[in-house]
């Protein structure tokens, strides 16, 4: 019985065995399976560790390589800006020998009605390539000036322009400028700085040379120009690209950085120079509104451009505001007192307290005088950023080559002369 009973334990034992064993057996399997996986991805993964180590080497070279171009950046930034320094000393240690005050002298060519009418030319050109011109005042007598530039009426408007337009360039490296015409009404100083259609002056082709740099530097520095036209009569000033007509009266302030400006006055944002040229006929267009006789209101007013430029330098970070004017000034014609009265009287005071103004401050500034009146006028207080300091000034002296004229003549020529005289010294004994 005992033998029995240990037999159906040692047959329950044995089926517990078999069945265990098939247990034991799957598992094992399973297991060796795990581990054939696992050392599978394991050699991957080696293979791959070996991979990327081989590439640690490559990978530091470039490193190395990055940050050796960083610096050879950095060291290029450093040379841009040094060179750039160093042109725009060099440009305007050029235009500085030459001057902060320059005047250019032009006769427009005799008109056919005088030419017709016999009028005699008293204007000697013979000496104009170095400066000098002389106006005949007798049969045998003859009075000289001397200019940093004397045009003849063969001379046209790029001739003029080329002369002018490094003061242009100056604009750009942050310098305030001053362009002005001069002269009796009638001498071409709308010529010069307005132009016609087919013969542009100097105001469109400021604007065309700056749009032409700001390309060619887009590169290096982002700019924008905005663009004022306004008028000057009677001491008032006159917004001449205002949409609505205001009767607020316009005047001149002086802001925190130190730039006068007139609140409100319309700034044109332009982009181009379709954009200019459409701008420039609203003010135009504008000046004409309110008078009978436009050329005789535009001879009794200053017609003036103001353009304002923010320059922004992407590699060096630095930013600076410019201005330059351009201005159509009032006929300088003195009227006989027995001619005016009443309105007349009144804008011929203007128009003389206004350019003897601009007479003084330019000679002040020549005299390097402690005080400089700018604000006798509208005129010289609006123009005050770019008058003196370190602006550059130039100006067109308009003369007409009539013997009719010569009497104005004479009286423009001797105000030139004391502008640029005075600061060149042997100059004016002429
Ligand atoms: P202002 O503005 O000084 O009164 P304008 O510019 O109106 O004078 O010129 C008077 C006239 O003489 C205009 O018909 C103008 O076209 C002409 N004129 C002036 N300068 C020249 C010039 N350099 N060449 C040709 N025509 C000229
Ligand atoms: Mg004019």
């Amino acid at each position: 019985q005992t033998l029995e009973k240990q037999s159906v334990k040692l047959k329950d034992v044995s089926t517990k065995y078999e069945r265990d064993k098939r247990f034991w057996i799957a598992s094992i399997n399973e297991l060796k399976r795990k581990i054939e996986t696992m050392k599978e991805e394991h050699s991957q993964l080696s293979k791959k560790a070996h991979e990327c180590a081989d590439s640690i080497p490559e990978l530091n070279k470039m490193i190395l390589a990055v940050q050796a171009l960083v610096a050879q950046c950095e060291d290029l930034k450093l040379k841009f800006s040094k060179e750039q320094a160093m042109r725009k000393k060099l440009h305007n240690q050029i235009e500085e020998a030459k001057g902060n005050i320059r005047v250019f002298c032009r006769c427009r060519p005799l008109s056919k009605v005088e030419a017709s009418n016999g009028h005699a030319t008293v204007v000697d050109f013979s000496a104009a390539k170095d400066g000098d011109i002389g106006i005949l005042t007798g049969s045998s007598t003859k009075k000289t000036f001397k200019f940093d530039r004397v045009y003849t009426p063969k001379d046209d408007q790029v001739d003029v322009f080329a002369d002018a337009s490094p003061m242009v360039t100056s604009v750009l490296d942050g310098y305030n400028v001053c362009i002005f015409a001069y002269g009796q009404t009638g001498t071409g100083k709308t010529f010069t700085m307005e132009g016609t259609d087919k013969n542009r002056g100097v105001n469109y082709r400021t604007l065309e040379q700056l749009f032409k740099i700001v390309e060619e530097r887009k590169e290096t520095s982002t700019y924008s120009i905005f663009v004022s036209v306004l008028e000057v009569y009677n001491e008032q000033i006159r917004d001449l690209l205002a949409t609505a007509p205001t009767t607020k009266r316009l005047e001149i302030r002086q802001a925190s950085e130190g730039f006068h400006h007139v609140p409100g006055l319309v700034e044109a944002k332009v982009e181009n120079t379709k954009e200019v040229w459409d701008v420039l006929q609203v003010g135009n267009n504008a000046r004409a509104v309110g008078s009978n006789n436009v050329n005789e209101h535009s001879s009794r007013s200053h017609c003036m451009l103001c353009i304002m430029v923010r320059a922004n330098n992407l590699i060096t970070g630095e930013c600076t505001k410019s201005k330059l004017w351009l201005v159509d000034l009032a006929g300088s014609e003195r009227l006989a007192r027995t001619e005016v009265q009443g309105e007349r009287l009144k804008e011929a005071q203007n128009i003389n307290r206004s350019l003897s103004a601009l007479g003084d401050v330019i000679s002040a500034l020549a005299t390097k005088s402690s005080h400089i009146p700018y604000r006798n006028s509208k005129l010289t207080h609006l123009l005050q950023d770019s008058l003196g300091g370190d602006s550059k000034t130039l100006m067109f002296v308009q003369i007409s080559p009539s013997e009719q004229d010569s009497g104005e003549t004479l009286s423009s020529l001797n105000f030139a002369s004391r502008v640029r005289g005075v600061e060149l010294g042997p100059a004016k004994k002429q």
